[in-house]
């Protein structure tokens, strides 16, 4: 198999992909909190996930991915302050968390099938898997990992020997430096809750064996990674900010319960920007998916908008830049239509062709320069019509930006246009009906089937369809 190298957050180079069980490969990606609409940063992050996925799967890899959706736990700040973020939505919304859960993760999975990112093979609610997250704490105290106080279970991060060594902290100089802590019974700023007791009339919680209370966002992930992809994880995926807080803590909790490093790899995106700062919630800069359809852009602009930038480089949100991408994106439509017009069907691709795009993706998803690949295909035309089709119909399972349905005219510019002579026939067709002259009726049918056209009699009176370019 083709050697596949990706960016190590842990390592800080590019590793050569080695899977613990060849051909398959376990992928875990954190999910979304959903107690709001995903923005489109948020969105960066699955776009990104997807691509890894795609790449691994058309190089001839077996994906397991395992995708979480935080439903309880995660607080206003990723380092254990403020208010869960799922009763906070609730207040604002006057539901209960399960009803914000409910909403938030349906519009999560429109969007984010709208962006054409596959579903991973298990989604997993953290509120259904809080015994497995019980279970884990619990052991992680009785190995002297954890210690209990007053308002919660934590984690002893001094007991964890490669504690910030993701993020390149330094624990001793956090310490030293640390801003006054809130919590005086922890023995050092950095240890986080696992299970936080609650309040009587707190909303979510759970019996366990510290009394009533509710998971740590961190414990979440671990728990879930663990139970569906065991205790090797090839790869784990997240966006940037979860470094030094969330991916840290994680693996504190999955190696301390193991005893050894249960994720190999750990792959990061990087932050889509405003105005120079994060896209946020928080900042008050954010746009979903919803509002730049509401602009008129197709969900898709924005896929074609981030796969032209690397994962790895800050990305900088503008409508100026959306719109060139959804410009770029409708001639790229418009050429695989062009295209299809020219062939009866794809031909089998040119071996150096098609390999020099896999090595682009395969070089830590270099997509920016597969995505060159393909217009240099279309532009300089080094192939037959045939072969350039083929060429961008593989291209696209790596890219899934519905290149076939744009080859198909249901998608682009082609969409909506049909052809004169076609809507001269189907005037024709209605005339033969109303005269009811079936048979020249039925005949026009077929003759605009020929050219590729198929008619669907709907309420609003008969329409023709492309199913299939008229100039093969
Ligand atoms: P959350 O729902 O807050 O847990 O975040 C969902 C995902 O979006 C996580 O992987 C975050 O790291 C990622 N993320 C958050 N903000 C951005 C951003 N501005 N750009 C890219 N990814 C982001
Ligand atoms: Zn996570």
């Amino acid at each position: 198999m083709r050697p596949v190298y990706l960016y190590d957050t842990l390592t800080r180079r590019k590793e050569r992909l080695e899977p613990i069980n060849p051909p398959l490969v376990g992928i875990y990606t954190c999910g979304p909190t959903v107690y709001d609409y995903a923005h489109v940063g948020n969105l960066r992050a699955y776009v990104f996930a997807d691509s890894l996925r795609r790449v691994l799967e058309v190089t001839g890899y077996q994906v397991r991915h395992v995708m979480n959706i935080t439903d309880v736990g995660h607080l206003e700040s990723d380092a254990d302050e403020g208010e869960d973020k799922m009763v906070a939505g609730s207040r604002r919304e006057r539901r209960t968390p399960w009803e914000i859960a409910d909403l938030y993760t349906g519009a999560f999975l429109e969007h984010t099938a709208a962006l054409n990112i596959k579903r991973p093979t298990v989604l997993c609610r953290a509120t259904e898997h809080v015994p497995a997250m019980i279970a884990m704490v619990k052991t992680l105290v009785e190995l002297g990992f954890a210690y209990e106080i007053t308002d919660g279970v934590y984690f002893d991060v001094a007991r964890a020997p490669g504690y910030g060594r993701l993020s390149g902290l330094d624990l001793d100089a956090q310490e030293a430096g640390a801003r006054v802590e809130l919590n005086p019974e922890k023995r050092h700023p950095a240890d986080f809750a696992l299970w936080r007791k609650a309040e009587p009339e707190h909303i979510m919680q759970w019996d366990s064996p510290w009394g009533r209370g509710y998971p740590g966002w961190h414990i979440e992930c671990s728990a879930m990674a663990m139970e569906y992809l065991g205790r090797h994880i090839d790869i784990h995926t997240g966006g940037a900010d979860h470094i030094p807080v969330h991916h840290e803590n994680e693996i504190a909790q999955s190696d301390a319960v193991a005893g050894h490093p249960v994720v190999k790899r750990w792959l990061h995106n990087e932050f889509l920007m405003v105005d120079g700062g994060r896209m946020a919630k928080s900042l008050g800069n954010t746009y979903t998916l919803d509002d730049l359809a509401g602009r008129g852009y197709h969900p898709l602009a924005y896929r074609y908008f981030c796969l032209n930038a690397h994962y790895r480089t800050r990305l900088n949100f503008t409508w100026e830049a959306l719109e060139a991408a959804a410009r770029a994106l409708d001639r790229l439509w418009d050429a695989l239509y062009t295209l299809a017009g020219e062939v009866e069907e794809p031909a089998p691709a040119p071996a150096e062709l098609a390999a020099a795009f896999l090595e682009a993706v395969t070089d830590d998803l270099a997509l920016p320069r597969g995505l060159a690949l393909a217009w240099q295909v279309i532009r300089e035309r080094p192939v037959g019509a045939g072969q350039a089709l083929g060429l961008l119909l593989e291209w696209d399972k790596v890219l899934g930006l519905s290149l076939d349905e744009a080859a198909a005219g249901r998608l682009g510019p082609a969409a909506g246009r049909v052809p004169d002579e076609v809507l001269a026939l189907l005037d024709e067709r209605r005339a033969a009906r109303t005269d009811r002259d079936w048979v020249r009726a039925d005949a026009i049918r077929d003759r605009l089937a020929e050219m590729g056209y198929a008619v669907e009699d709907g309420p609003e009176g008969p329409r023709v369809r492309r199913v299939r370019d008229s100039r093969a």
